[in-house]
């Protein structure tokens, strides 16, 4: 017999009855026991558990550092349900295994918060929080495209002489092409925010993760013409499953150094010198020109954040190398125009 893995359809319910379960039964249907009530989308962790059980079996006959990422993945696993498993130990009550139980789910729960949430964590997904070169520093936007805030921050970086990256959420490209065009035409970066900027990203199903990295990519070639080469996820947030499928989709992780909190902020002046103060060489700035009550704080702050990094001799520069941005998919003619 041979195996192949057939990952299961997002309403499908697992069996041992339909032949492709047969094969994904391998390893779910031990813990699943049939008649199955429940759909695969409504138990994202135990979808997400086959996954990397069965790209583990996959990996084994594979390469190395998938084996690698997949053995990481699988431990992350293994830490949540540990962790979740240490409730146990609280029946029978008593004030020693209470004691215990909490130990161990505090460390083990502080241990994945800062794997799936802190920045520059290269333990779930390699990523890039640095620009290389003396002086650089690098200013990339997300959640953009906004058809009010957007077209104003392109002209002030034009007007600065300014190339930044913009991190575009795939749904809002695709309602405001012509300023993603436009930013592009202007010689930024343009990279995959996702589809949708879930903020539950860290828990999506695996089906659900791969279509959000793969539709941003796609609103991106079909805007500019080129397959994106650079992903970012909302608040940074990683997955078990992340470092895998952005390998498949050809994608490099770039996360930032600088946190500028502009989210938060309702004053430039607090904003401009927060940004001020930790600048340095190499930083990846993170802004956004997209926000529920407007980017206009953003916009006041980061003129005289641009003059003032200038004065003090910094280059801006893209977050990533443009001439590799991705592969054309257009016409010739095409590329070079959209370039
Ligand atoms: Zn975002």
């Amino acid at each position: 017999m041979s195996l192949r893995y057939v990952p299961p359809k997002p309403n499908q319910i697992l069996t041992k009855k339909e032949p492709e379960n047969l094969i994904l039964g391998l390893k779910v249907v031990k813990v699943i026991p049939e008649p199955f009530p429940w759909r695969v989308r409504e138990l994202p962790f135990l979808a997400l558990a086959a996954d990397v059980s069965i790209t583990l079996c996959e990996s084994r006959r594979g390469s190395g550092p998938g084996q690698t990422n997949m053995a990481r993945s699988a431990i992350f696993c293994l830490l949540f349900l540990a962790t979740n498993a240490s409730l146990a130990l609280l029946y029978p009550f008593s004030l020693s295994r209470f004691l215990l139980a909490a130990s161990i789910y505090s460390v083990g729960t502080l241990v994945m918060l800062y794997l799936l949430f802190h920045p520059r964590n290269q333990w779930l997904v390699t990523n890039r929080s640095r620009v290389e070169g003396a002086g650089c520093v690098a200013l990339t936007f997300d959640d953009g495209p906004n058809p009010v805030d957007t077209p104003k921050l392109l002209d002030l970086l034009r007007e600065k002489g300014v190339k930044a990256t913009f991190f575009v959420v795939g749904k809002r490209a695709d309602q405001y092409p012509e300023i993603v065009r436009r930013a592009w035409d202007e010689g930024h970066l343009i990279a995959n925010h996702t589809w949708s900027h879930c903020h539950l990203f860290c828990f999506l199903t695996p089906a659900r993760l791969r279509a959000e990295i793969e539709r941003g990519a796609e609103s991106v070639r079909r805007i500019c013409g080129f397959r994106s080469r650079f992903f970012r996820s909302p608040v940074g947030q990683r997955h078990p499953l992340l470092r895998r499928y952005l390998e498949d989709a050809g994608l490099e992780y770039v996360s930032w150094s600088i946190r500028s909190r502009d989210t938060l902020t309702r004053n430039s002046g607090v904003l401009a010198r927060r940004i001020l103060r930790q600048a340095a060489s190499g930083d990846i700035i993170v802004l956004h020109d997209h926000l529920p009550r407007g980017a206009h704080v953003m916009l006041e702050a980061l003129p005289g954040v641009i003059d003032e990094l200038r004065a003090r001799g910094f280059r801006f520069v893209l977050a990533g190398p443009r001439e590799d941005a991705g592969v054309p998919t257009l016409e010739p003619a095409a590329c070079e125009s959209a370039r």
